[in-house]
């Protein structure tokens, strides 16, 4: 298969505007996803080639998508996709649009859906697919066309049983309705397994719309009995109101929790009180923004992470705990809807100074693990009820969280690495057997 390289790697980005206050390293995602490898793999003593293989993801293509725009133009986008790593069954992972995607980026994003999918015992690989564009600036017809073009383009590396996109920022089931369809098209007929996340109506399963927040609700409430603290009554602040944010903030409610905090990127809303979330989620629904929702106090975007709340979850993007503001964030619990929003110098600061910490490859594996149920509902066109979905996946986050907080007390290490010590043992035993080709 020919694959073109990434010769046209952009510099990465500093993606959270932070003015100065992180260099390019803490910055720079794939970095800070090696410095999580090299330390579990330390800690563990995981041999060198295996780590070395780790350390390249297996595939990287790099695709330019011309896309006809509304005006009568043509734009020339640049997109990814990369496969970390095939070793424990097919490569699984969203596609992002945002115009701070970078190789880099999502490179990392790849390696950490080959960790997540391990740490939840899935049968799956690690890709993740990435489109440097800004959605919010384009009409629907130029998203469908970009969604069109960019699926065809990567077309030569996906399908049901090699590599399985879904959704992740800026995309949603519509988008991913549309890369089902582009897919079908071009091979003459319907493959519903070829990706997760899609409307009901053409194969998606039900709960998983809400699977994430889902999942993030279920490990905090197996760590409020462990580390016996009462969630009711333990104030949640989360950043981020996006399908990660939005649905975790519905479900905390939902079981009585007080959300205090809340905040997108238009800005932010605090209420000690509590804020009503289903009615937040009316207003925005008319005004577009959550910031100035009248019942609440306004705050600034990044004052979100320094609320008082005992619990903080940041659903939004990379890098938002950092070391400039690790010192002054009050939760006790931090459970990482996003996907690597605490880099390597926040998490030492948090460490030392004794806040929990659940890592993002298993406190948001809630979403890809209902995209592998829905898969396998696919492959066997037999689908299931909510009911079964929600348990199911409630096993599997229990189980796995169980599994984790055991490595983190018997081996008196943080929970981040507690879930890399069970996800690379699972990955290096599944290296070793396969061995080394040809
Ligand atoms: N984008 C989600 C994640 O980061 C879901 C991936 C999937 O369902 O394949 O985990």
């Amino acid at each position: 298969m020919s694959v073109k390289t990434n010769a046209r790697t952009p510099k990465s980005k500093t993606k959270a505007n932070l003015n100065g206050t992180i260099g390019v390293l803490e910055a720079n995602p794939w970095h800070q996803a090696m410095l999580q490898l090299d330390r579990a793999a330390n800690r563990m003593g995981l041999e060198q080639y295996i780590v070395e293989r780790l350390r390249h993801p297996k595939r990287i293509l790099t695709v330019s998508v011309p896309v006809k725009m509304d005006d009568g133009s043509v734009k020339v986008f640049e997109g990814y996709r990369v496969q970390h790593n095939l070793d424990r069954g097919p490569a699984k992972g969203g596609i992002r649009y945002h115009p701070q995607v970078s190789m880099d980026e999502v490179k990392a994003l790849a390696f950490w859906m080959t960790m997540k999918c391990a740490v939840v015992n899935l049968p799956y690989g690690g890709a993740k697919g990435g489109v440097i564009c800004n959605p919010k600036e384009m009409s629907i017809g130029e998203i469908e066309r970009l969604t069109r073009r960019y699926t065809a383009e990567i077309s030569i590396i996906i399908g049901p049983d090699k590599d399985i996109p879904a959704p992740d920022v800026n995309t949603n089931e519509q988008i991913m309705g549309w890369v089902m369809d582009t897919y079908s098209m071009t091979i003459g007929y319907s493959a519903p397994g070829v990706v997760t996340g899609k409307p009901l109506e053409v194969g998606g399963s039900l709960g998983r719309r809400e699977a994430t927040g889902r999942g993030v609700f279920y490990v905090t409430r197996e760590l409020s009995g462990l580390h016996g603290f009462d969630l009711r009554n333990s104030p949640v602040a989360i950043q981020g109101f996006g399908n990660v944010g939005m649905n975790a903030a519905k479900i905390f409610a939902q079981h009585g929790c007080k959300v205090v905090a809340i905040s997108d990127v238009t800005g932010g809303i605090y209420n000690d009180h509590g804020i009503d979330v289903n009615a937040l989620i009316e207003w925005r629904a008319k005004h577009d923004s959550i910031a100035k929702y009248p019942k609440a106090e306004r705050i600034d975007v990044d004052q979100l992470i320094e609320v008082p709340c005992d619990i903080l979850i940041p659903a939004a993007m990379e890098n938002t705990i950092h070391h400039g503001n690790a010192n002054r964030v009050k939760a006790k619990y931090i459970i990482e809807g996003a996907n690597g929003p605490t880099t390597s110098e926040a998490d030492k600061i948090l460490s030392r100074r004794g806040v929990i910490v659940v890592p993002d490859i298993l406190a948001n594996a809630g979403g890809v693990t209902v995209s592998y149920f829905e898969w396998v509902q696919d492959i066997q066109a037999l689908f299931w009820d909510e009911k079964t979905v929600n348990a199911k996946l409630q096993d599997i986050i229990v189980k796995s969280f169980r599994d984790i907080f055991e490595i983190h007390q018997r081996d008196k290490v943080d929970m981040r690495l507690a879930a890399f010590m069970l996800g690379l043992k699972r990955l290096a035993a599944a290296v070793k057997i396969r061995g080394l080709f040809p």
